[in-house]
């Protein structure tokens, strides 16, 4: 049985990155819709119910990370946002907002694409309910089930906080995770502020995790921004 290609929602002001988009996404078998305004894309939204959005920060009738809020109070569509190099403070709100990830312009085709198959996939995983017993990654495996984690089938020795830092990135596989998210999600939201024990967890963590720590390929960091688990298609 053949499913439909999915529906995505440009939402974007500029012409020339419109077409840009358009010409790289509907040449992969993905249906379109655009918008240039935020009341326009609320309204598609609405409407179409499209499986994820492309989201441009600066739109004339408003802001991006605004839009982000005001439709995660109703939905869970994944959102991608776009932004402009140096919009650091720009993508952490956004993110914090509710946005799934973001994308660094100007960026390529293939980039493009393996962010949108990594947001669709963990959109799945989410409506499935996601009851996996184990997660797998680079030759990694945690057993959710026994709180046990190996590396190559040999056992790792992880503090309880390293178990549930690796565990929430490992969920999110190929999505990054906000300073501010992990702190909350691992030591509570009271901490939202102490980005330095992200920082030093990560490192003992690396230690564990990684072949080699000084040159990590499965916990990334994301400058400015937070860290991700390398997924096999980002
Ligand atoms: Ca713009």
């Amino acid at each position: 049985m053949n499913q439909p290609s999915p529906l995505l929602l440009v939402v974007e002001d500029e012409p020339q990155m419109r077409r840009f988009l358009r010409a790289s996404l509907v040449s992969h078998g993905y249906r379109l819709l655009e918008a240039e305004r935020s009341s326009e894309a609320l309204q598609l939204l609405t409407s179409h119910h499209p499986e994820l959005l492309l989201l441009d920060l600066g739109l004339p009738d408003g802001d991006g990370i605004d839009l982000t809020r005001q439709i995660r109070g109703w939905s869970r569509v994944p959102i991608l946002v776009l932004s402009a190099r140096g919009q650091e403070g720009d993508k952490v709100a956004a993110l914090d907002a509710g946005a799934d990830d973001y994308i660094t312009k100007p960026f390529g085709v293939n980039e493009l694409l393996a962010r949108i198959r990594v947001a669709l996939r963990h959109a799945q995983l989410v409506a499935a309910g996601s009851s996996a017993e184990e997660l797998t990654f680079g030759g990694v495996r945690i057993d959710l089930v026994r709180r046990e984690v190996f590396r190559g089938g040999e056992p790792l020795h992880l503090t309880p906080i390293e178990y549930k830092l690796l565990v929430l990135l490992a969920r999110h596989a190929g999505k990054v995770l906000t300073h501010r998210q992990i702190l909350s999600e691992v030591w509570g939201p009271s901490y939202a502020a102490h980005q330095h024990y992200v920082r030093v967890h990560m490192a003992e963590l690396r230690k564990k995790v990684e072949a080699d720590p000084a040159r990590p390929r499965l916990l990334m960091t994301e400058l400015g921004v937070g860290y991700r688990l390398r997924d096999r298609s980002s």
